[in-house]
């Protein structure tokens, strides 16, 4: 691709790092930037550098926040004794969408995956631990990806919650519902929330 410009060139470089942005995209929305007035694309690049440099994880769940604490945990209308554990935060953001849960989020960082060194020390497992036995929780609801890492890291804590009074359960998982949890339909994944299963019959199965 040549250009005359080589401030349009660096634009169109960067935006082709973005993931599934290619070269000819990249161009157009640079194009679409250099037709907008400059107060516009200054509040563009403003917002994009304030999340980047402003944007905090909640000290409760990990889940993004503005403050110490994210949205969902500072809202006393959600039920705090229910936790539901994900992988990311995009999968926060799935099952908020469904409208389906009020409970509170639990944000793993990943799952336990020993062939790529992920161990339970690498996530957010410890902090899951101490928040179960401190705020008294009385349900935890696994919504990992149905993978042998997803299953491996609900097994992990299961066995460490053992003994503790906090029921289990796991999402269902449907036919429709092979793929990865953030690409679920909002209506599938909020049934699978409805009819989530005790983990010991889950893992039993
Ligand atoms: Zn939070």
């Amino acid at each position: 691709m040549q250009f005359s410009s080589g401030l349009l060139e660096a634009a169109v470089n960067e935006f082709a790092k973005l993931p599934g942005i290619g070269k000819k995209t990249a161009l157009r929305l640079a194009l679409h930037l250099l037709r907008q007035n400059p107060e516009t694309v200054q509040q563009f690049s403003e917002t994009i550098d304030r999340m980047r440099r402003e944007i905090r994880f909640c000290k409760r769940c990990f889940n993004v926040a503005d403050g110490d604490f994210c949205s969902v945990c500072a809202n006393s209308h959600r039920q705090q004794r229910t936790i539901c554990v994900v992988e990311t935060i995009r999968d926060v953001i799935a099952i908020e969408n469904t409208q389906q849960y009020n409970g509170t989020y639990h944000v793993l960082g990943g799952v336990i995956s020993p062939l790529d060194g992920i161990g339970p020390d690498q996530l957010n497992i410890g902090s899951l631990l101490h928040r179960i036995e401190h705020e008294r929780t009385d349900e935890l609801i696994f919504a990992l990806n149905p993978t042998i890492q997803g299953d491996t890291t609900i097994y992990y804590i299961q066995k460490k919650l053992q003994g503790q009074p906090v029921q289990i359960t796991t999402i269902a998982r449907g036919i429709a519902f092979g793929g990865e949890l953030e690409y679920a339909d909002e209506l599938t994944l909020g049934r699978s929330l409805q009819n989530r299963l005790p983990v010991e019959r889950y893992m039993n199965r």
